[in-house]
């Protein structure tokens, strides 16, 4: 099958390759309609790597998918040909620890798509276990079905934070994750959430999803604008989405008193953070990893309207055209929040 496959680092390639796949009972065949483009699966390009995952043959990538069914194993009652779906990149197994807990997020020996050596969704079909595909109702776009990957992360970071109703919340960083963790922390029950970042047009981009205030670090002070907007008390929340230590470095002064903390931006490098400042405010801090169970929630708050994905999706390429839409989310001109690529029908 023709697929876009990364080589080694720097090199990509539209060719065929194949994948040895064979429908089980519980499985799903799935024709893939939108795969978004990944911070991720631009590291692994540029860089060969993310932390233990080394690159070492050449791999498909893409992980954020929404499709079609065209093919049911045996043992599937829920899917039929045809079925609108969306899926979860990652498969746990079912028999570990983890997932038996029902963090299955955190299973060591999880198999995730485009993360080496498991191929990614850039080619024409791929099959998947129906336990980890969900079904788009019909208003909802496959554009928008591809976003339910990254939005699930927003949604259970807002989730592990228990956000309640009128909380200030500071989502630091305003990428694709920051974006739909405004989102969804908008939609848990914030009443505001002040966004920093230091690109204007994300900013702007930002302000335009709900009650969000933009705080252009480059001339504006973050801490400022938290003491104005909460009496000088602080936000209840804290996202950070930047994975940026100078910026991950604020985060106690910017919570209030028994505030809680989400990190979500992975930083390249080990940050240390002032425990002690911690202390003080028994500020709560949670760190999250991908998402479990989140799925059918992000797909009901946008079938409902009470998320809309679509402002996010800035920059739609061809297939034929994956290369490119590649090399331009490596430059990610900052009026960009996501790059999708279509696939052809
Ligand atoms: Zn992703």
């Amino acid at each position: 099958m023709e697929a876009l496959v990364l080589e080694r680092k720097d090199e990509l390639s539209l060719r065929d390759i194949s994948v040895a796949e064979t429908l089980g009972p519980r499985d799903l065949r799935i024709a893939l309609r939108t795969v978004g483009v990944c911070g991720s699966d631009v590291h692994y390009y540029t860089h060969g790597a993310i932390g233990p995952f080394v690159v070492k043959e050449p791999m498909i990538l893409g992980h954020e998918a929404a499709g079609q069914v065209v093919e049911v194993g045996s043992a599937v009652w829920e899917f039929k040909a045809g079925d609108r779906v969306c899926m979860e990149p990652g498969i746990p197994d079912p028999a570990s620890r983890a997932t038996r807990l029902g963090k299955y997020n955190l299973d060591p020996s999880v198999r995730f798509w485009a993360t080496p050596p498991v191929h990614g969704v850039l080619r024409p079909t791929v099959v998947h276990p129906a336990d980890f595909t969900f079904k788009l109702p019909d208003h909802i776009s496959y554009a928008e079905g591809a976003m339910v990957e990254p939005l699930a992360v927003g949604v259970h970071a807002a989730t592990k934070v228990q956000v309640q109703p009128g909380d200030l919340a500071v989502v630091i960083g305003a990428g694709p994750i920051g974006m739909v963790t405004i989102l969804a922390a908008l939609a848990a029950g914030c009443s505001r959430v002040i966004v920093s970042d230091i690109h204007e047009p994300k900013l702007a981009l930002a302000r335009s999803l709900g009650p969000v205030i933009p705080v252009n670090v480059r001339n504006q002070n973050l801490l400022d604008v938290v003491k104005r907007e909460s009496d000088d008390w602080g936000a209840d929340v804290i996202f950070e989405c930047s994975g940026y230590p100078p910026a991950m470095a604020q985060i106690f002064d910017l919570v209030c008193p028994g505030g809680k903390v989400a990190l979500v931006g992975i930083p390249l490098e080990p940050f240390p953070f002032d425990v002690s400042k911690a202390q003080v405010k028994e500020a709560r801090v949670e760190s999250i990893f991908r998402y479990a169970h989140v799925y059918p929630r992000a797909i009901a708050m946008i079938a409902s309207g009470k998320i809309d994905v679509k402002p996010l999706i800035t920059d739609r390429f061809a297939f034929k055209d994956s290369i490119e839409a590649f090399d331009f989310a490596k430059a990610m001109p900052p009026a960009s929040v996501k790059v999708q690529i279509d696939m052809p029908m």
